[in-house]
């Protein structure tokens, strides 16, 4: 959550830093603003609102600087409002600091900070920090920072700039990520490196408790005790147009549309060219260990926890390993049963959702194996985890996840087959598994045909208040993520259960004002389905079915049908799941939301 950019070097800071914080408008966007050391003071603008708010207030100003930080905030102390937007400044307006993250004993240092004489202006957590390292400050930025942090609990990306050192730029990761981009007499700070990727692919990750001072043509990290730490410049993958919209009216329309393409990239370069070996590069060395494992506890959140959910199916299902699910947050703090042989699944798009990365580091303390299924390569989770699995899918601009929801299917699918081939699992129904994989995308693709019906759906559907959505086996973790998608950009309540529960209490709200999207593919739930929908047509409830192609018994029952091509039960998430992103995101473009930035949410949630 909130996007940082810091720049120090030989171009203007100010163009550079604001085009960098508008590919990370979608991961905080209640305000912004930017400082920069001008004309012998620190210049800082801010405003409440879109990015496009600080442009204006920009217009005109702060265009000499070669250094600079930026800031587009998810406010989690303090409401979004013109003096809790960072940058904050200290009672000098000589230091200006930017944070992504959660400051947990700010109460307590405000009080100690406000009796030494300081006065704070915000409501956040953050200013304390800013504060400290004036009380700190000697001359020095980073061993003022490094003292400061001493005092601090909590979750912090930071990126500091002082007026007395206008030829530094200072930054510093605990729990939040951080990410340094190397340029030609040039370094970048980002939280996110779609900011810098128009400028440089090289880039370091920086790792918790690492601090790290910039200058136009040198950069040095150390610890909080100033031991240096050598780091490993890394090269990004991905490319400026995977960050651009490319024609498309939103980022999540394109990321829908992109998906045969991800999914076709998820498997690439992962069989044998007769299908008969799923090749993982990340598990690699890890068989010995992967077959001790005895059971499996998947942690995630959100549209990943749906993820996981079939994740759980399949494993039960074809690897015959006993599985639990666990809300990420959940599982962190209680006790979690970890034996020896538990291997903990991380999902996570970004790798770095803060639950998850809290659960994975509870578990490895409990001597648990990680595997991180995660798209983001140099992510925290990746990188803390002992192997795991890369989506390849590009990086997710849209808030509501879409492609990497099912390139985590396909991912959780691929772990699948793997463990039974290392265990000795594997016949010959694995390499027609595998054929029906690779036959996905190009099935996802002729669903795109329906997408006019789907449109027309929605705008039957909605001005509805509430829509439940019900699915049984593999699909009812579909009904959740079904709703989960509508209730996030569209606004309209909408719960997901599996269909039989429905009797146990949510048919109670049934009547003729109710759509029921039901996901009855023919799949070995199939005629228990059938009956659940005549129960809901018996009360008045008006159906839209997601039915297995060829399936022209269905049509005579409910009001609408949108077919999709038929795969193994294992594999059909991935293709029950395209009509209902369309669905929700027809119907919030009809309701005239914001379906890239819904409100109150953002991308990546790295705090808790
Ligand atoms: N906790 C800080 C605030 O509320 C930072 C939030 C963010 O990461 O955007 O201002």
């Amino acid at each position: 959550m909130c996007g940082i950019v810091g720049y120090i070097g030989k171009n203007k800071a100010k163009s550079i830093l604001v085009a960098g914080i508008k590919k990370l408008e979608y991961r905080g966007y209640d305000s912004s603003g930017l400082a920069v050391i001008e004309d012998g003071v620190i210049l800082c603008k801010k405003a409440v609102g879109r990015i496009s708010e600080l442009e204006k207030v920009l217009d005109g100003n702060c265009d000499e600087s070669n250094i600079g930080i930026i800031h587009t905030r998810w406010a989690t102390h303090g409401a979004p409002t013109y003096k809790n937007a960072h940058p904050h400044v200290d009672c000098a307006n000589k230091i200006a600091l930017v944070h992504n993250g959660i400051i947990e004993n700010y109460n307590y240092l405000k009080t100690k900070l406000q009796k030494n004489g300081h006065i704070l202006k915000s409501e956040t957590d953050t200013e304390v920090i800013v504060h400290f390292i004036e009380s700190y400050y000697e001359g020095n930025l980073e061993d003022a920072v490094r003292n400061a942090l001493k005092e601090i609990e909590g979750a912090y990306g930071l990126a500091i700039i002082h007026l007395d050192e206008p030829e530094k730029l200072v930054a510093a990761r605990h729990g939040s990520p951080l990410i340094i981009g190397i340029g030609n007499e040039e370094y970048f700070v980002t939280s996110d490196v779609s900011a810098i990727i128009e400028y440089t692919k090289n880039v370091v990750y920086l790792d918790d408790g690492e601090l790290v001072v910039l200058t136009k043509d040198s950069m040095k990290t150390t610890d909080i005790d100033s031991l240096p730490i050598s780091k490993r410049i890394e090269e990004i993958q991905w490319d400026v147009n995977q960050v651009q919209k490319s024609g498309y009216e939103h980022f999540m329309l394109k990321e829908i549309y992109e998906q045969p393409q991800t999914l076709r990239d998820t498997m690439l370069g992962r069989f044998t060219t007769d299908n008969s070996v799923v090749r993982l590069g990340g598990l690699q060395d890890k068989c010995e260990l992967l077959r001790s494992i005895n059971r499996s506890v998947i942690v995630a959140c959100g549209t990943s926890w749906h993820a996981g959910l079939i994740g759980e199916y399949m494993l039960e299902e074809l690897m015959g390993m006993p599985v639990e699910v666990e809300y990420a947050s959940e599982f962190r703090y209680r006790d979690p049963i970890i034996e020896k042989n538990t291997m903990i699944i991380a999902i996570s798009q970004s790798g770095e959702t803060a639950d998850t990365l809290a659960a994975i580091r509870e578990a490895k303390r409990k001597g648990a194996v990680v595997l991180a299924i995660c798209n983001v390569v140099g992510s925290s989770i990746a990188r803390e985890s002992d192997c795991g699995i890369f989506l390849h899918a590009g990086p997710e601009i849209g808030v509501a996840s879409t492609k990497a929801f099912t390139s985590q299917i396909v991912s959780l699918f691929l772990l699948t087959m793997h463990l039974r081939q290392i265990s000795g699992k594997a016949t010959d129904l694995d390499k027609e598994l595998v054929k029906k994989l690779k036959e996905v995308p190009s099935q996802v693709q002729s669903i795109f045909n329906n997408d006019k019906k789907i449109k027309e759906i929605s705008r039957i559907y909605k001005d509805s208040s509430n829509i439940l959505y019900l699915g049984r086996g593999y699909n009812y973790p579909v009904a959740l993520e079904g709703a989960l998608k509508l209730k996030e950009i569209s606004y309209i309540h909408a719960e997901g259960y599996p269909a039989a529960e429905m009797k146990h209490g949510p048919i109670a709200l049934v009547d003729k004002n109710m759509p029921v999207v039901f996901i009855a593919t023919k799949d070995a739930t199939y005629s228990k389905i059938l009956s659940n929908i005549e129960e809901i047509r018996a009360r008045g409830g008006k159906v839209i079915a997601i039915a297995s192609e060829g399936d022209s018994e269905i049509s005579k029952m409910v009001e609408h049908v949108l077919y999709i091509p038929e795969t193994v039960d294992a594999l059909t998430p991935i293709l029950s799941v395209i009509p209902l992103q369309l669905l929700s995101y027809h119907m919030a473009v009809m309701r005239g939301c914001d379906v890239d930035k819904p409100r109150n949410l953002a991308k990546s949630v790295t705090v808790e």
